[in-house]
């Protein structure tokens, strides 16, 4: 098969595809009008979240059989005209999930601690111990809203490690037993958490689904995470929210648009960011160099 890798995967990766007998071609960074006129040469393309597979790449791509994203989000792709053309789109939705859990869990406790402030602090050195009175995770409410696989995990971490009391907002999901989470409508989690975790996809019926209603709702010393997709909270609505005390802090792995335009959001202490590293772990990556190559190995 002839292969077109166009965002970074792991040389383990490449070297088993070409031991296996594929001509593989790792071309990362390409402009997309660059991409459209060497696609043709290609049966697969395997892409992470930089490459955009759009109509017109498809439609380039006379020979393109296979689209395989390496990671969840398929939103750079335009799944359904592919499939239309015959061309399969696989992921490798399980590989990164534990990574980004840890993360949500991470920025649940670094906002409850200050600790990108208190570290920036002592490096301007300041003493500001008084300062940065946290509050501990400790049998408080998590508020997962997307309870499939990342959102499991995170309510995993929450409830064995923090004995956290997890409730769960999701419209296809009725029970999850194991880590015990109570299933609620939206407002009552909005209402009653004090950390919000999103770990649902970006859809036309989630777009902007956090706004300013939503952070009204909310506690006003309640944390806001973000590791889902950019686009789900809105970015101007949390600038306010965090100016006025809606919430108490928020953090975004991922944005409306990435990079993001720095603008006041990035002057605040109570929030964090970091540049959508929720897979970025050596296990998650070399997770999905192993499925991305079972893929082509299973492929018929
Ligand atoms: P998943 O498909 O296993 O779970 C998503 C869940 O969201 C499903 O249970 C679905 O029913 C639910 N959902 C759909 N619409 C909803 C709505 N309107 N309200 C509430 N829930 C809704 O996906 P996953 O693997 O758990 O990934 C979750 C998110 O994390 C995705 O957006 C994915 O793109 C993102 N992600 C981010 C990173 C990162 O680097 N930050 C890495 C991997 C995945």
């Amino acid at each position: 098969m002839r292969i077109l890798v166009s965002d970074k995967i792991s040389e383990s990766a490449v070297n088993k595809l070409k031991n296996l007998g594929h001509d593989v071609t790792v071309k990362t960074g390409l402009p997309p009008e660059e991409l459209e006129k060497v696609i043709v040469d290609f049966d697969c393309i395997i892409v992470r979240s930089a490459t955009k597979v759009r109509k017109n790449i498809i439609d380039a791509g006379k020979n393109l059989k296979l689209i395989i994203r390496g990671g969840v989000g398929v939103d750079n792709i335009d799944v359904e005209y592919a499939k239309s053309k015959n061309i399969e789109v696989r992921n490798t939705p399980a590989a990164s999930s534990e990574s980004v859990a840890e993360l949500a869990i991470g920025h649940m406790l670094s906002l409850s601690r200050s600790l990108t402030v208190a570290d920036k602090s002592m490096k301007e050195g300041k003493w500001e111990k008084k300062k940065f009175q946290g509050n501990e995770l400790y049998k408080k409410t998590l508020g997962i809203i997307g309870l499939g696989r990342i959102g499991r995990e995170t309510a995993r971490i929450g409830f064995y490690g923090f004995d956290m009391n997890v409730l769960g907002y999701d419209p296809y999901v009725k029970e999850v037993s194991k880590p015990p989470v109570k299933i609620v409508d939206l407002d009552t989690l909005l209402k009653e958490s004090d950390y919000i975790s999103l770990h649902l996809p970006l859809t036309e019926e989630t777009k902007n689904m956090i706004s300013t209603e939503q952070f009204k709702k909310m506690k006003k010393n309640s944390f806001l995470v973000s590791c889902a997709r950019g686009g789900i909270v809105d970015e101007n609505a949390l600038l306010d929210a965090l100016k006025n005390g809606l919430i108490r802090g928020a953090a975004l792995d991922v944005f409306q648009t990435e990079p993001p335009v720095a603008g006041e959001l990035f002057t605040l202490e109570n929030f964090v960011a970091t540049p959508h590293i929720g897979a970025q772990t050596f296990e998650a990556q070399e997770r999905i160099a192993e499925e991305i190559v079972s893929i082509i190995s299973e492929y018929k």
